[in-house]
């Protein structure tokens, strides 16, 4: 294809792996590229507004990269513009040359035991999105007038909760934790979080740094029992991987610790599966476990075989940490199974295994399954945008002619005439940081869809 002639992207996904796509294709220094980027949220940033949890304001800084993206004049900015709904993916194929979906995970992964579904048991991913003011989480109501959380899973994200559900209040005022739950957590009466993961330390899978704060949360104590750190057996990777060496010595740290009589208290649990929520008056009570061994999964690696010996751990409220799971696209191919839109290298396929869809690529979660920090997306993208650059070097110069940058506004008008452009973006932006600086906060988040219309002088289809 000539020089010339831009070539025209949309980005569907505005979160750290549309971020680094778009950021990539502006600076070819030899093809025009002109990016769309697409969010259902008026708001941009996808996991690093809704995801990263509210204490880690530096994890957050990445934001200053991705608004530089959106000040490029090549890139704009369509929010509150749901792909399906709004936007099609017929229009998107006739009105641009290459779409990515960059949709993220969208969910939670289930774990399919009975029980599950009482009140007080939540996915972590929705106690992450309430207080992170997340529009379609916001008016949950979770019940933190309970004594203990039982959190199941051993990812960052486990950590992450258990944390915030343990962190002094005072100290979650000066961050952009949503309002309401900042109140809530304020009323909070939980006093001990259990953490349990289903297989040993060795597997758990939480970074060092993430691990190291547990240890060092003001009025908490942590408690490892040193028996289940001495049973740590090691598959190949293992004994390879400088994280899992490292989070071993800081779990010998812990479990070396006397309680100070600190008014909260952390509790690791290894090698147990919950096996059965019960509950009274359809709200949960307790945690049935299963006590595990480890055995040989394949490749070198163990998995969790359940002993056929159980406890019983009280708890009121439940947050099941077992990861996220992508959701379908309208009209486009799914693995189930994996929960991702097939790809090869970045090229959307028709079926997994099966053919490449010309002009349609995957990034990020949606390509690669939930896994990985901010940071890896940079990597994801680059491989993805190497694909959509050899594809747009081949393409026949007829096959771009009479695109049209206007035609999608004129699209919008009609079926999104409250989209949010990059202009009302910096408008909400600087009121939540006014906000938040009247209160020593980095921002004070708007939780509404409504009111960040609003406050944006649009008014809501
Ligand atoms: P994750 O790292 O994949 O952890 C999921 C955990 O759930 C694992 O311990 C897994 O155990 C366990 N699990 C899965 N199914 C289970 C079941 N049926 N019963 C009991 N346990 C089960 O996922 P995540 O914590 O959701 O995090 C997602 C990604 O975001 C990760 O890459 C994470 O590092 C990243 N993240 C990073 C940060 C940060 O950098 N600060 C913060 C949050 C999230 P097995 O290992 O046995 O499968």
């Amino acid at each position: 294809m000539s020089s010339s002639t831009p070539l025209r992207v949309a980005v569907i996904g505005a979160g750290p792996a549309g971020f680094f796509t778009a950021d990539q294709l502006v600076k070819q220094k030899d093809l025009d590229v002109r990016v769309d980027l697409f969010e259902r949220w008026p708001t941009p940033y996808g996991l690093v507004r809704e995801g990263v949890a509210p204490d880690h304001q530096s994890i957050k800084g990445v934001t200053r990269v991705f608004d530089r993206v959106l000040d490029h004049p090549r890139v704009r900015y369509f929010g509150n513009v749901c792909f399906g709904e709004h936007v099609t993916r017929e229009d998107l194929r006739r009105l641009y040359d290459q779409v990515v979906y960059a949709v993220g995970a969208q969910t939670d992964r289930r774990m399919g035991i009975p029980g599950e579904d009482l009140a007080g048991s939540w996915p972590a991913t929705d106690f992450v999105r309430w207080y992170n003011g997340q529009p379609e989480c916001a008016d949950l109501e979770f019940d933190l007038g309970v004594e203990r959380a039982v959190v199941i899973g051993n990812g960052n994200v486990a950590v992450d909760v258990a944390r915030i559900l343990l962190t002094d209040p005072d100290v979650l005022a000066r961050t952009d934790i949503a309002d309401h739950a900042l109140e809530a957590l304020r009323a909070s009466s939980i006093r001990e979080v259990v953490m349990v993961g289903r297989r040993g330390p060795a597997q758990a899978k939480f970074t060092n740094v993430e691990l190291k704060e547990l240890g060092a949360l003001e009025g908490v104590d942590v408690a490892v029992d040193p028996a289940e750190l001495d049973a740590a057996p090691l598959g190949e990777d293992e004994s390879e991987d400088r994280r899992v060496s490292r989070n071993l010595e800081i779990l010998a740290d812990f479990a070396g610790r006397e309680p100070s009589g600190a008014p909260r208290r952390l509790v690791f649990r290894f090698f147990a599966s919950p096996v059965e929520l019960s509950g009274d008056a359809g709200a949960v009570r307790s945690v049935r476990l299963e006590r595990n061994r480890l055995v040989p999964g394949g490749g070198g690696a163990f998995r969790a075989e359940g002993t056929g010996e159980y406890e019983r751990i009280d708890a009121g409220l439940v947050l099941r940490s077992v990861g996220y799971h992508g959701v379908p696209l309208p009209e486009l191919p799914f693995d189930e199974g994996a929960g991702v839109i097939p790809g090869r290298g970045g090229r959307m396929l028709d079926a997994p295994d099966g053919e490449v869809v010309p002009g349609e690529y995957v990034v990020g979660w949606i390509k690669r399954g939930p896994s990985g920090v901010i940071g890896t997306n940079k990597a994801c993208a680059a491989e993805t945008v190497a694909a959509m650059l050899e594809d747009a070097a081949s393409r026949p110069e007829t096959a771009v002619r009479g695109r049209d940058d206007d035609a999608i506004l004129e699209l919008l008008a009609e079926r999104s005439p409250a989209y949010v452009t990059e202009a009302d973006w910096a408008r909400l932006d600087a009121e939540e940081r006014a906000r938040g600086e009247a209160s020593g906060r980095p921002r004070v988040k708007l939780v509404r869809v409504d009111q960040m219309l609003e406050l944006m002088g649009k008014r809501r289809k």
